[in-house]
């Protein structure tokens, strides 16, 4: 199923994106919670961490690293990674992102 990621993705919607490379793409949150929130995405349409398969791993693992590269390439030594996996558990856009959070101070646990 296509989402608003996808258009993302495709250039038919416009973002400000902060890294792309093969398999991802990073952007900033259009509704940030933090002074620094990016969305790291992969580029192959998978749902959520909880429908991923071993065939996601390299691509997963991959997302990971570039949640580290776009915090530290924006000075952030400290961050946080969060995944909502289903909507009960937040998520509201079905295409896997990783919300790379930064800025402030952070509580655990989240709400
Ligand atoms: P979720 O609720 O699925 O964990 O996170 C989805 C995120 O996507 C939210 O933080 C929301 O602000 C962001 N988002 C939704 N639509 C758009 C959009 O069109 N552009 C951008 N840049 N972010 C979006």
């Amino acid at each position: 199923m296509s989402t608003i990621f996808d258009k993302i993705i495709n250039r038919e919607i416009p973002a400000t994106i902060v890294h792309e490379d093969e398999v991802s793409l990073a952007f900033n949150d259009i509704n940030p919670v933090a002074p620094f929130h990016v969305l790291v995405i992969p580029k192959r349409p998978i749902v959520a961490v909880g429908t991923m398969t071993e065939e996601d791993e390299a691509v997963v693992g991959h997302l990971l690293r570039v949640c580290r590269l776009v915090a530290n390439a924006a000075g952030h030594e400290h961050f946080r990674v969060a995944s909502n996996s289903g909507a009960p558990a937040g998520q509201s856009v079905f295409h896997l992102h990783f919300h790379v959070l930064a800025g402030r101070d952070f509580s655990w646990p989240p709400g």
